[in-house]
């Protein structure tokens, strides 16, 4: 089947009763690009910019990252590229930029777009090269671990700046850009309302939303169970995030590692999800479980799991 499921993963995934949601990929390097696009990818969900920092003695350039970014983006071929601004800190230190103190809970740190607002320059880079490489592609921000609106406002301001300053220079950007944000800390699903109305899209990181929701470190086994994004406390997160979002007319994602579980498929599709952003491999996977659904029986599968008492029980309901 999985041979038939790929060359099925070409076509978009479309629910039984006719509801088309969007699988995008996430990637972490221009060799990502190829897999994605042979898998059905249409669009990157999540390019992670890490990869263009880390393991090196200095931050990339703007033309080394201009060119990166030109290079995803014509593969791509005007699918959608949703570029995340740098989001070390956290277990991700950079080397050349180390805190300037020591942090005791670093996830809880200067991390995502803490970090960038306070390295303005390597932010403006970035900004810069994703601008610059935006001019014909279809090419969105978006920006990490988004926990209040001034952060929003604040990396808007700079945003402006750095589009005036092009234009200034007589540098050709594309003018109009698509500006989203992760939800991925508490804080933003509860002022999800006052965000919607900054930003074009959201994309729900559950990786981090879990760890923090359910205060489980991500990277800890021993509370793996509590870091788990099939939580109700998660899943009533993400619902009402998805509502929220609706309610202001933005479109919703959601690109944590929850997204490639076919089980959790249902679950999301009811919720009213329009795109999801999975690793490449788990392309074909989730595209045919959308396929096998209709969002009417997937709406009754989610309020079902919302109301169980525990991680468990929601886990036994979406495999039976
Ligand atoms: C997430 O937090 O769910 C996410 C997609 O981002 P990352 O795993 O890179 O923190
Ligand atoms: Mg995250």
């Amino acid at each position: 089947w999985q041979q038939s499921a790929k060359a099925q993963a070409q076509q978009p995934a479309i629910t039984l009763d006719g509801r088309r949601v969007s699988v995008f990929a996430n990637i972490g390097s221009i060799a990502d690009v190829q897999a994605a696009l042979s898998n059905g990818a249409e669009g990157v969900g999540l390019l992670r910019t890490e990869f263009l920092y880390l393991g090196r003695t200095s931050p990339p350039t703007e033309e080394e990252q201009l060119a990166v970014y030109q290079a995803i983006a014509q593969v791509l071929a005007q699918r959608p590229l949703i570029i995340r601004t740098l989001d070390v800190g956290g277990d991700k230190p950079l080397p050349y930029l180390r805190p300037q103190v020591a942090e005791a809970n670093p996830f809880l740190g200067c991390r995502g777009i803490r970090f960038c607002l306070n390295h303005l320059d390597l932010f403006k880079t970035q900004l810069r090269a994703i601008l610059r490489a935006s001019i014909g592609q279809n090419i969105k921000i978006m920006l990490p671990m988004i926990a209040t609106l001034g952060e929003v406002k604040a990396a808007k301001a700079i945003l402006s700046q750095v589009q005036e300053e092009l234009r200034q220079a007589n540098i050709p950007f594309a003018e109009a850009i698509s500006l989203g944000i992760m939800i991925e800390v508490p804080a933003a699903v509860a002022i999800a309302d006052q965000l919607a109305a900054e930003v074009d899209f959201f994309s729900i990181g559950t990786n981090d939303l879990s760890q923090y929701v359910m205060a489980g470190d991500r990277t800890n086994p021993q509370v793996a169970n509590l870091a788990d994004a099939m939580q109700p406390a998660v899943l009533r997160m993400i619902q009402r995030t998805v509502k929220v979002a609706h309610q202001a007319g933005i479109w919703v994602g959601l690109c944590g590692e929850l997204a490639a579980d076919p089980l959790a498929t249902p679950i999301l599709l009811g919720l009213g999800l329009d795109e999801l952003s999975v690793s490449p491999p788990a392309i074909p996977t989730i595209k045919q479980s959308i396929c096998q659904l209709s969002v009417t029986a997937s709406e009754a599968i989610a309020i079902t799991a919302l109301q169980q008492d525990s991680v468990e029980q929601v886990k036994a309901i979406v495999s039976s």
